[in-house]
């Protein structure tokens, strides 16, 4: 992929993950007032969009991180070995920072 490609994708998700975290957002307070409408039965939902605001959150940082690579020169390079992040991976995923095995590492490492 090309300069342009990856900062038209990366763009795009951008938007996408902004959208999301408004709506997500909006029906968190939703969710707020029917929980203490209702007693609080629907505190597995708020969980849960509290859980995908995370995500969204998580990824919005990293697309952040991706463009800020693309602007330095340094997209395409894991910021852990600095080895190439393979085509296919970028395709899949234009946000990752790491090579599969150096995101393995760090997965693992999380949990
Ligand atoms: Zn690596």
């Amino acid at each position: 992929m090309d300069d342009a490609t990856v900062r038209m994708r990366l763009e795009g998700m951008l938007q996408e993950l902004d959208r999301s975290i408004r709506v997500l957002t909006g029906d968190g307070a939703d969710l707020r007032d029917r929980s203490a409408a209702d007693g609080g039965a629907h505190l597995t939902d708020s969980d849960r969009t509290r859980a995908m605001l995370d995500v969204a959150a998580r990824q919005r940082t990293a697309v952040l991180a991706a463009l800020k690579r693309l602007e330095d020169g340094g997209y395409g390079r894991c910021v852990d070995c600095g080895g190439a992040v393979p085509d296919g991976r970028l395709e899949a995923r234009p946000e990752a920072a790491r090579c599969v095995q150096c995101q393995s590492r760090v997965e693992r490492r999380r949990r």
